[in-house]
């Protein structure tokens, strides 16, 4: 057996209260359990213990309180419980009160029937069951949304937005007031209002779409956000849900793991190249000095003094080699680790460097032409001549080493503004496009060097050793035409 109905009866007359109980006593036994109090203190009091599942009031309570104002007391936030008013003449002001105040049923006592005042029982129960499922169904979804850290927007079909969920207000910075009404597009980066005005229609054609977006902050800060959407159709009216995940960490820590996936990759690249470099640089003058070596001392006394002293000077040549490769590698790691300090003096960079590219010359002038184009006022510069021979050699003897015989070098150095450029050309094999931009990586040799011998070494050191002097260093090359490699350095300003 199901537990009875528990209903309080809430009227002062004890007369009206034997009547209702003569009606409730005629609907089959333990149906209903009826409570009878007869006071608004009482009635209170018993309310806010809520143990009833209907509460019958009277509308005339005795005292100065009426039915009305006990409902209006005990249910400050409408009625949450089923409320069945009562009074003894009926008027239309006091039927529309309880209205509004969430009264269930509204009945004038001399037209009470037990059929009647049971229905009206079990519907107004019914009802107030029905409304608290919706309230509490209601408030589980709400409080997900309001829990939802994820940004939910609702937008008309303008891209304005309609409505929002407190994580906009709590992570945004935005006053609810500074967002609504307001189109999506412009509270992202400019980029990404390109990506929304292209997606937003994708959205309302085929219902449904991702993407990333960059959302800014009111205080500029910027929010990666994973944007999905999708439509909403309230009987006529469309319009979209955008739910913005922020995904900022996600996207740092990829793009972190992605630096360091790259460094490793640079780093696995320099090992090999650096053991390439080893190999072919390292090897064949250590193969030729152990093979002279065996020679003297198989074929010392066979040889003249001048045979002798040919082979000595091929190992001495061999070892120099080596020498000035091992100094290359100390060197650059030096710079590299900030170790080398600058000792500039002042001298004119002009005949700095063509000094330089004549002595240069010299050594290929069977093969190729020097041609020097320097200004016809001096150029002073701070430089550490040490470090700016080591440039300059580097750059000319590449120049003739990557040019064919009869080539001709170019040097010039020019006044530009308020810096120096010196340049030196080439007519030489050039360099591939896709090898340009790592050149100046150590041990790093372009793909077309064929037996042009080499350590990778000269460019990475030229780089170092001009940025120490507060200069930068660009390329111009094509393939079969030459090489132009230019320097730009800062002068001596004029008084
Ligand atoms: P290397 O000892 O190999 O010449 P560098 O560091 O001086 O090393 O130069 C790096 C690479 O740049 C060279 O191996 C070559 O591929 C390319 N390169 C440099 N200068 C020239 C040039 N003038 N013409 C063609 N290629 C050049």
């Amino acid at each position: 057996m199901t537990n009875p109905i528990r209903i309080l009866f809430i009227e002062d007359d004890i007369e009206d209260y034997r009547f209702i109980e003569s009606i409730f006593a005629a609907i089959p036994r333990g149906s209903y359990h009826l409570d009878w109090v007869s006071t608004y203190d009482e009635a209170l009091a018993q309310i806010r213990q809520k143990q009833h599942d209907l509460y019958l009031v009277d509308y005339l309570l005795g005292g100065q309180s009426d039915g009305l104002q006990l409902i209006r007391d005990a249910f400050p936030n409408g009625c949450d419980r089923a409320v069945i008013l009562l009074t003894a003449h009926g008027a239309k002001e006091i039927d529309e009160t309880a209205l509004q105040l969430g009264v269930a049923e509204y009945f004038d006592k001399v037209h009470i029937r037990a059929p009647l005042l049971e229905r009206a029982v079990r519907y107004a129960i019914n009802s107030k069951r029905v409304e608290a499922e919706l309230r509490d169904s209601e408030a589980r979804y709400r409080m997900l949304i309001e829990a939802a850290p994820d940004y939910i927007c609702q937008l008309d079909t303008d891209q304005r937005i309609q409505q929002i969920n407190p994580s906009v207000i709590r992570e945004s910075g935005y006053q609810s007031a500074e967002i609504i009404g307001k189109p999506l597009r412009e509270f992202l980066t400019p980029l990404s209002q390109s990506v929304l005005d292209e997606m937003f229609p994708r959205l309302l054609a085929t219902g449904h779409c991702r993407q990333e977006i960059e959302f800014r902050r009111k205080d500029g800060s910027v929010q990666v956000m994973d944007c999905s959407g999708s439509i909403l159709k309230d009987r006529e009216k469309v319009s979209a849900v955008v739910i913005l995940r922020d995904i900022t960490r996600r996207k740092q820590a990829e793009h972190a793991l992605e630096l360091a996936l790259g460094r490793e990759k640079e780093l696995n690249e320099l090992k090999s190249r650096f053991v390439s470099m080893v190999s072919h640089e390292f090897r064949s003058p250590l193969a030729a000095i152990r093979l002279w070596s065996e020679m003297l001392r198989t074929f010392r006394h066979k040889m003249d003094d001048t045979a002798i002293d040919s082979k000595l000077a091929s190992i001495m040549s061999q070892i120099d080699h080596l020498a000035i490769l091992v100094n290359d590698v100390l060197s650059l790691s030096r710079m590299e680790t900030g170790q080398v300090e600058l000792k500039p003096t002042t001298a004119d960079l002009d005949v700095f460097c063509q000094q330089i590219a004549e002595e240069t010359a010299d050594r290929y002038r069977q093969t190729h032409h020097l041609v020097c184009d320097l200004p016809t006022s001096r150029i002073p510069a701070r430089i550490d001549t040490t470090l700016m021979r080591q440039v300059m050699v580097n750059l000319l003897e590449n120049a003739f080493k990557y040019s064919p015989q009869g080539g001709t070098v170019r040097l010039s150095v020019a006044l530009n503004g308020d810096g120096a450029i010196v340049s030196v050309s080439d007519s030489g094999i050039g360099i591939p496009e896709s090898d340009q931009r790592f050149l100046f990586d150590p041990f790093y040799r372009a793909t077309n060097v064929g037996a042009v011998t080499g350590t990778g070494l000269g460019l990475a050191i030229v780089k170092q050793a001009v940025e120490l002097h507060g200069g930068r260093i660009e390329v111009e090359s094509q393939i079969g035409a030459g090489s132009t490699f230019r320097l730009r350095l800062p002068v001596v300003p004029s008084d």
